[in-house]
């Protein structure tokens, strides 16, 4: 934009790099996605410039006729896109979204278990370094040693031992399919609230791909950055009966005025996930994960659980001898972006773990299907061959470089 040229050239210098990165690389990074034109306009428009606490038709400032109904539809069409009863679209991101849903839950010192940090759990789930984990008494589920998939049975009986009062079920880095309906009826056994946190794969809900919690959670917490495609930010779904506490715990329990300009960009983002090009955008990323797994399992590399159901794949290095911090560096050089992730049971520690995280949304996003995810999953092998020779990763970073000009990002 030559008016920030003008007036700042220092950070247009930034901003263009930046686009030239996002062109010239291959972003694996499973959290990750490139929003529409239309839902960066959004997120640019003078919306930004609006102070608006409260909620439509109760606010603290005047001047809020175009906020409200920029909420309400927001919320309209996130109610009509997951089948919510009631949504609230302030939070900033994902972890206040939690945050939220702890402070209208929960009085500090209860009972929490989610899945923990290691195993695919999110920070924000009881983790020990989180405020999840500080001012809760939280528990952690594992996943089960040999096939590494949620063991539900186990779930159940160490939520009858643990009797938290909120259970989480959600994940960061788990590529396979998540029962909520069974994570319900232990809920329901032991009393306990719900929450389901779907922030890594709410496009496959909103599109039908992944089996939606909805009806069976009692409260839903996500993110509208990562598969769901839109401006960064967080949600919480919830029934109706929650619907005043969660509403109080993110105002004015936590937050003051929402930003406005990132709940215009949801609201785009939402309409654009309600359509027929969104459910095919949905099903080609899991056929893309599915095609990138089956590449790198050719490739004689191990994947956590075997292969995915999911946008994402978890590589498991230890058989190659490899740190996932040291492969994500190389892989980097390559042209490939990617986090180093821990794996269940992970013998390394969490910043130089023994996994490679490797999610398809936003390689889908530029239209790539499951023929370029034989070639990534190239690039990736031959990158791991060689993570001690430059050479050999500027030749595959050159590849890269002229597979990705035939995939514009919007
Ligand atoms: N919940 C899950 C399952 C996540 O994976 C993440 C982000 O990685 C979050 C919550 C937090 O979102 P944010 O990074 O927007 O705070």
């Amino acid at each position: 934009s030559p008016e920030i040229q003008q007036a700042d050239p220092e950070v247009f210098e930034i901003l263009e790099a930046e686009d030239q990165r996002q062109h010239t690389t291959v972003r694996l990074i499973a959290s990750e996605n490139y929003t529409s034109k239309a839902v960066m306009e959004a997120t640019g428009s003078r919306l930004t410039n609006k102070y608006s606490e409260g909620y439509p038709g109760k606010r603290y400032y005047q001047g809020q006729e175009n906020t409200d109904r920029i909420e309400r539809l927001a919320c309209e069409r996130a109610k009509s896109l997951f089948g919510a009863e009631h949504v609230n679209i302030q939070p900033y991101s994902g972890s206040p979204a939690n945050l939220a849903v702890f402070y209208a839950m929960l009085e500090p010192g209860d009972k929490v278990l989610g899945m923990g940090l290691p195993f695919g759990g999110h920070l924000t789930h009881g983790w020990k370094v989180s405020f999840s984990g500080r001012f809760y008494d939280a528990h952690a589920y594992a996943v089960d040693p040999t096939t590494e998939q949620i063991d539900y049975d186990a779930v159940a009986r160490q939520a009858r031992e643990v009797r938290p009062k909120m259970l989480i079920c959600g994940a960061s880095a788990y590529p396979r399919t998540i029962d909520f309906q069974r994570f319900a009826e232990i809920a329901r056994e032991v009393d306990a609230v719900l929450l389901a946190d779907i922030a890594h794969i709410a496009g496959l809900v909103a599109a039908g791909v992944h089996p939606s919690p909805i009806d069976v959670a009692d409260v839903v917490t996500t993110t509208t950055h990562k598969t769901l495609r839109g401006p960064r930010g967080g949600m919480i779904m919830c029934k109706a009966e929650h619907a005043k506490a969660i509403d109080r715990a993110v105002f004015p329990g936590l937050q003051g005025g929402p930003h406005m300009n990132a709940v215009a960009a949801a609201a785009v983002a939402f309409g654009e996930a309600n359509t027929d090009d969104f459910k095919a955008y949905a099903q080609q990323v899991v056929d893309n994960a599915r095609a990138l797994a089956e590449g790198l399992l050719t490739h004689g590399l191990r994947l956590v659980t075997g292969g995915t159901d999911n946008h994402l794949v978890l590589l498991d290095l230890t058989p190659r001898e490899l740190g996932g911090r040291a492969a994500a560096t190389a892989l980097e050089k390559a042209g490939v972006v990617v986090n180093s992730n821990s794996i269940p049971f992970d013998k390394r520690k969490p910043f130089d773990p023994s996994g490679i995280r490797i999610g398809t949304a936003a390689v889908t996003t530029r239209g790539m299907d499951q023929g370029a995810m034989g070639q990534i999953a190239g690039f990736i092998g031959r990158a791991l061959d060689n993570i001690d020779d430059d050479t050999a990763l500027s030749a595959i970073r050159a590849d890269v470089e002229a597979f990705c000009a035939d995939y514009p990002i919007p």
